[in-house]
């Protein structure tokens, strides 16, 4: 098994989905055959799963497609690594990332952008989305059965869309953190993408569960198996908010969007039109948080203890330290350090901090209010287009594509709520469509469920 994923992953290579390959893989693959010869079978005995590169991996190199931990290799896993092999599942390698996930692209990587598996009648390639692109690549491409990526404000559900798979992004907490390297402490969350619900699923149950390195991962254990219950359409109530229909929206992206409501209310779903006032407001508020939240978790970049050091004479111990992160981290990263350091200067903390935070409550307190209306569920377009080509969305200045391509993802990461994307179709141009759905915080599973009726 192994041999075959590292034949086709040679045959995909021209991809860019993997940024370093698993060598000990081999090794595990055997493992796992005789464990299966011993009659064991752990749940995901053999199967080859992807991990991006911002979750550690201990003896394998974890660089989050940055300068700065071109070198850097772990001495232990993450929790949702060490989880995936003690239920018996080969990494088969690390996928590429915008550098430290800031991105909704995989096109802002030291190793260089990612491609769509899928083509449109264009002789450019399309991007895969991100920051999670090389894993949803990795699966969509066939070379692994699912993969983790991270999602802050979309980046598993955001290339998923893109490429056509499944990619599931769990309620704040229910997963751990724990060797995830940090983007926004208080809204990453470990995603799983795969090509149907029920390899996502099949993750999901092996990977849930309280962690004690993790202090914000919930002493708290869903019932799995409910997965496998009966789901009637017709006990749901689906909401369908109409700020979604926002600026940009494609029409074929809404004609899904209205395709999907249709059919759920013509199975017999309750189906109504509902607001979240405050969507409008989430980008710029995700955006002051996210920078501060950044310049705060980047400082340990300093390259003294480790990571990347500059040859450089240096005049100083500050001098020393400036050179590093500005030869070591991609303008993206410094933009952000730079404006975060702004927010939070002591004149500007109340204004735009607390200010944001105040806003990120009531944009938390819209996805609450539908929850206690008895709403089960949003239905949402997950992303505005198909997936540009790359010439498209380098067109447009990073900051503004991270902005508008988040728009219906980001505002769920505020608020902690579960979220998948699912692939409804595909468009004129023979790209995915894809549609999301959200759920109230903590009924992942039936958000799962109502995925896999839906699938
Ligand atoms: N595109 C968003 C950003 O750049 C989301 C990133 C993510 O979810 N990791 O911040």
């Amino acid at each position: 098994l192994y041999t075959k994923t590292l034949k086709d992953l040679e045959n995909k290579s021209n991809l860019n989905a993997f940024v370093h390959i698993n060598q000990d893989g081999a090794r595990q693959a055997l493992e796992c055959q005789k464990q299966l010869k011993n009659g064991i079978q752990r749940p995901l005995e053999g199967i080859p799963i992807a991990v991006k590169d911002n979750f550690c991996t201990k003896g394998i190199p974890t660089t989050c497609a940055s300068k700065m931990l071109q070198n850097f290799i772990p001495m232990y896993n993450a929790t949702m690594v060490e989880r995936l092999q003690a239920a018996g599942a080969v990494i088969v390698g690390k996928t590429n990332l915008d550098e430290f996930a800031m991105g909704s692209g995989t096109v802002d990587s030291i190793f260089g952008p990612t491609k769509n598996v899928w083509r449109s009648n264009s002789d450019e390639w399309h991007i895969a989305g991100g920051s999670s692109g090389g894993s949803c690549t990795a699966v969509a491409s066939g070379v692994c059965v699912a993969a983790l990526g991270s999602d802050t404000g979309g980046s598993v559900r955001n290339p998923a869309s893109y490429c056509g798979i499944v990619g599931f992004k769990p309620s704040y907490g229910l997963l751990s953190r724990h060797g995830l390297i940090p983007l926004v402490n208080s809204m990453d969350v470990p995603g799983i993408v795969a090509q149907t619900v029920e390899d996502v699923m099949a993750v999901f149950s092996v990977v849930i569960g309280p962690d004690l390195n993790d202090s914000t991962c919930l002493n708290m254990n869903l019932d799995t198996n409910k997965f496998q219950q009966d789901f009637s359409i017709r006990d749901c109530r689906i909401g369908i908010p109409e700020e979604y229909n926002c600026k940009g929206l494609s029409k074929e992206v809404k004609d899904t969007w209205n395709y999907i409501a249709d059919l759920i209310d013509n199975s017999e779903g309750m189906v109504k039109k509902v607001s979240l006032p405050h969507t409008s407001a989430s980008i710029a508020t995700y955006s002051v948080l996210n920078a501060c939240e950044v310049a705060s978790n980047m400082s340990r970049y300093t390259g003294i203890l480790y990571g990347y050091r500059s040859t450089q004479n240096y005049k100083s111990f500050e001098s020393l330290i400036t050179t590093n992160r500005i030869e070591a981290l991609g303008e993206v990263v410094r933009s952000r350090i730079l404006s975060g350091n702004f927010f939070l200067l002591q004149s500007n903390y109340e204004k735009y901090f607390l200010q944001s935070l105040k806003v990120r409550r009531l944009i938390s307190d819209d996805f609450q209010n539908i929850w206690k209306s008895n709403y089960d569920f949003l239905v949402t377009p997950t992303t505005l287009t198909t997936a540009p080509l790359l010439s498209e969305f380098k067109s447009l200045d990073n900051r503004t594509q991270c902005a508008t391509q988040d728009y219906c993802t980001q505002p769920a990461n505020m608020a902690g709520c579960p979220a998948i994307t699912i692939p409804v179709k595909l468009s004129k141009s023979k790209m995915p469509i894809s549609i999301q759905i959200i759920g109230q915080n903590f009924d992942d599973i039936r958000l799962l469920q109502f995925a896999n009726w839906l699938e």
